[in-house]
């Protein structure tokens, strides 16, 4: 391709890498599709809630009109349940679009982002795509984010510190922060900043891991929380997401939408899954027992493994710079898909999504197989 076509900072970009699809892990491996267990992606092993699935084809009879360009009645169950007028409500195509929306309405080049190291894989591509800066912060004792760190970045980068980027839990480390870390945090970050807290997995959070992330948006005008229909909602096929900030911030976040960016399969399926309440605690109580299963399993194989606040766990796989590279080769041949971390400066471990009981115990199996045949 012409050098002299295409902006140098995109240029810059790797591509985002995403799980493998079954279909393409069936073909370069011969396996059969149907026996293939993928635990690579962080979807919610029940698939779409029923009630979600019931909702959207019954909106399906109404394709060939544009969706509602404004989610009437998405954002009026969002607010009322989250305590928000529906003016402080933006939605996404998907969590992953509240982030860029976000980069692309403060940040342009020249200016900074902040973010943790083995932090969520979007935030690089959002900021490099504004030709932002971005400011990786080593965390200094652990795989969490170490918002101390994260300040003092933020503050050495002065005027050009746009936005930051805080995920908890964070995938792929499953790290968590409690509520008064993220508070004064928030508290001591300069008001020209805006903050992003993404909690694609909030839901997950066990009752005494949460806290009132709404409080913050109605106390801090720069901060916009993230969250998903992707993971606990079993949506993530549809791409649905939505940002709660104040006003001025939401405002700004929808100007540069596309005018259209949720469909209206989405926003039919999401109303659905956001009130069935009996799917999210079935995932929530499937998602405790197989973090156990699967913990269990690396404690008896001598595997660390890291504390998860989410719906997945990153496990050491051994102490070479291939080790995750040469688990995960291995478990492909064998029809498990977990995913990869080197990319995430974490070449030794492995993220393995929680899956159904069978699922776990299909991949625990192949683990030790792999293990012991060594
Ligand atoms: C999965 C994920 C998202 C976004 O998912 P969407 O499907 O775009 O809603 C956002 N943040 C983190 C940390 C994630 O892991």
């Amino acid at each position: 391709m012409s050098s002299k076509i295409g902006l140098k900072h995109i240029h810059a970009i790797a591509p985002y890498v995403g799980g493998r699809p079954i279909s393409e892990v069936a073909r370069e491996y011969g396996l059969d599709e149907s026996k293939i267990v993928k635990l690579a992606s962080n979807e919610n092993p029940l698939g779409m809630p029923k009630s979600a699935r019931e909702a959207m084809l019954k909106a399906a009879s109404d394709l060939g009109r544009y969706p509602d360009s404004n989610g009437f009645e998405l954002k009026k169950v969002l607010s009322e349940r989250l305590g928000v007028p529906a003016d402080w409500i933006t939605l996404g195509n998907g969590s992953n679009d509240i982030l860029e929306l976000s980069a692309r309405a403060v940040a342009q080049t020249g200016d900074d982002i902040i973010f943790s190291r083995h932090a969520f894989a979007v935030y690089p591509l959002a900021s490099q795509a504004v030709g932002a800066r971005a400011i990786e912060v080593e965390p200094t004792d652990s795989y969490g984010h170490d918002l101390s760190a994260m300040l003092s970045a933020v503050k050495a980068s002065g005027d050009k510190a746009k936005l930051v980027f805080v995920a908890n839990p964070n995938n792929p480390t499953g790290s968590y922060l409690k509520s008064q870390e993220i508070e004064d945090f928030l508290i001591a970050v300069p008001p020209h900043v805006v903050v992003v807290l993404d909690e694609a997995y909030n839901e997950y959070l066990t009752p005494e891991q949460r806290y009132d992330a709404i409080a913050w948006v109605k106390r801090f005008p720069n901060m916009i929380l993230s969250r998903s229909f992707s993971k606990a909602y079993g949506l993530a096929g549809l791409r649905i997401g939505y940002g709660v900030a104040q006003p001025a911030l939401t405002d700004l976040l929808n100007r540069i939408r596309q005018p259209f960016n949720v469909n209206s399969l989405a926003q039919a399926a999401a109303i659905a899954a956001f009130q069935d309440l009996e799917f999210l605690q079935q995932g929530y109580d499937l998602n405790r027992a197989g973090f156990k299963q699967l913990t269990a399993a690396f404690d008896e194989l001598g595997l660390t493994y890291l504390p998860s606040a989410g719906n997945f766990v990153l496990v050491k796989v051994g102490d070479d710079d291939d080790s995750g590279a040469q688990m995960n080769l291995s478990l492909l041949k064998r029809g498990i898909i977990v995913r990869p971390v080197g990319n995430y400066g974490l070449p030794q471990w492995l993220r393995i999504s929680i899956g159904l009981p069978e699922e776990n115990a299909a991949f625990i199996n192949a683990l030790r197989e792999i293990l012991t045949t060594k």
